[in-house]
């Protein structure tokens, strides 16, 4: 699979479905990212580095998303 053919997230058209995507910026997925993340966010990087893989799991399988 190339770059090209990722799909693009469900709610923003323009912005393709990335990690970053999702546990950052898509609205989408606002309420189910103050269940489990700190508010207001860290950059990807430091929530990568302080959140427990367990939580980033649980957020991956609460979008219903398979990245
Ligand atoms: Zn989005």
């Amino acid at each position: 699979m190339t770059q090209s053919n990722r799909p693009a997230c469900t709610s923003c058209p323009n912005s393709p479905l990335t990690v970053d995507h999702v546990l950052i910026s898509c609205p989408l997925y606002k309420e189910i990212r103050k269940r489990f993340f700190p508010y207001p966010l860290p950059s990807l990087k430091n929530l990568l580095l302080n959140t427990h893989p367990v939580k980033l799991f649980e957020f991956m399988r609460s979008t219903n998303l398979k990245i």
